[in-house]
């Protein structure tokens, strides 16, 4: 019983121990996201539960056949640089892959509601922590992203999290695969809508689903997606705009990604 208590005290002073020296996640002097109490990238904001996603999910879906095929794991060419140039992503065996520091790319044509598919695997060779592991995005509308990270035991603040609608909302739970391993997501987005005035008739909502799980089901996004900050809607754009995906400096690959334009009921 003096052995049990002991080591029980043990453990305990260990573990306050270990949380003191615990790097610190997130930031708690950001702004608070509206319509919550957390901080933008607020580090104590619940962990998303852990997931083990399915083995069957992530491969190849094929294209339905009114699909755009945006990359084909052959040709770049549906994409380019920030200032219309050619994308200078290498492309490897199927798939593309971030050359750092080239920037990120973009579509050559926009959309405005749609459902997108795409596959992306994190570097095998594990380098850096928390944002700066695996770290990519899809920048719906080139403003509006949906967070790409290694976050396979790789601690970071849960908005900032691989499946975060980045600086407002957490994925519902983590279900990223391991390095190198390819994951898909699933994404149905609607951009959004200004009336004469630049109000905000309609903000842009997503779904989401990675490896055959909902991270977000029509979720809206506050505002633009800034890091530590809250965006906003003050800068109306057309529904219609490109997507973009981001180099962060990591060798994030990326295949099979297609495009359906969501149309409307009663108009075939
Ligand atoms: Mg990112």
């Amino acid at each position: 019983m003096h052995k049990f208590i002991h080591s029980a005290f043990v453990l305990t002073s260990s573990a306050i121990l270990w949380a003191a020296d615990a790097p610190k996640l997130g930031y708690t002097t950001t702004p608070l996201i509206p319509g919550t109490t957390w901080h933008v990238h607020d580090g104590d904001r619940p962990q998303p539960r852990i997931v083990t996603a399915g083995e069957s999910f992530s491969h190849k879906a094929p294209a339905p056949s009114d699909a755009v095929i945006l990359f084909d794991g052959k040709d770049i060419g549906q994409w380019q640089q920030g200032d219309g140039s050619p994308a200078k992503w290498k492309i490897e065996d199927g798939f593309m892959e971030v050359a750092p520091k080239t920037g990120s790319i973009r579509t050559r044509n926009k959309f405005a509601d749609f459902q997108l598919h795409l596959e992306f695997a994190t570097p095998i060779k594990v380098e850096g922590n928390g944002q700066g592991r695996g770290n990519s995005g899809i920048l719906l509308n080139g403003i509006y992203e949906i967070q790409v990270l290694d976050s396979h035991k790789n601690p970071t603040y849960p908005d900032g999290q691989c499946g975060g609608l980045y600086g407002q909302i957490p994925p519902l739970v983590n279900a990223s695969k391991a390095p190198g391993v390819w994951q898909s997501y699933d994404i149905i987005f609607e951009s959004p809508r200004w009336d004469k005035e630049s109000k905000i008739l309609k903000k842009a909502n997503v779904t989401l689903i990675h490896n055959g799980v909902v991270l977000h089901h029509k979720r809206e996004y506050t505002g633009t997606t800034p890091h530590q900050n809250n965006g906003n809607y003050n800068r109306p754009h057309p529904a219609e705009m490109y997507i973009e995906l981001q180099d962060h400096n990591n060798p994030m690959r990326f295949r099979n990604i297609w495009l359906r334009p969501i149309g409307e009921y009663d108009k075939p």
